[in-house]
């Protein structure tokens, strides 16, 4: 007679996919016999438990409260905010304020400019080369005193 069974051939037999061998020394076996009965009654136990326990009922997760911030990190943003609109202020108090143009100022700029960017040679039409008036520089200039509030 050959050795007995392990449990994994005992298994084996209850899934049916033990060898010719297997089966026959089962069939020839005492203790292998009473082993197997008791791992069929392990695994009926088992199988049984599984079937006829109802499944754990789940409870909703209660919604969490909304917590305030803590005290540290809603300083922390108080200051953040405080610091920006203190820059805020500052800037606008340093930075001067070019006067508001006249609509007719604002005119004749834009037409001077738009004379220089779409003339067709490159330069301002002929009767601004004549104008000293009409130059680029000239043009640059009362721009950027019209913008910065200085004297032309
Ligand atoms: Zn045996």
């Amino acid at each position: 007679m050959s050795r007995c069974l392990s449990d994994d051939a005992l298994e084996r037999d209850l899934a049916e996919l033990a060898s010719v061998a297997e089966r026959a020394h089962l069939a020839g076996c005492a203790a292998c016999a009473a082993r197997h009965r008791r791992i069929r009654g392990e695994l009926a136990r088992i199988t049984d438990v599984l079937r006829d326990t109802p499944e754990p009922r789940t409870r909703p997760v209660p919604a969490r409260r909304r917590r305030w911030m803590p005290a540290p990190v809603a300083l922390a943003a108080a200051a953040a905010v405080l610091l920006i609109w203190v820059e805020v202020a500052v800037w606008r108090a340093v930075t001067p304020v070019p006067p508001t143009m006249q609509p007719q100022e604002v005119t004749a700029i834009l037409a001077d400019v738009s004379a220089a960017l779409f003339s067709v040679s490159g330069d301002p039409p002929v009767a601004a080369a004549e104008d000293p008036r009409l130059s680029l520089e000239v043009m640059a200039q009362e721009l950027d005193h019209a913008l910065t509030g200085g004297a032309p």
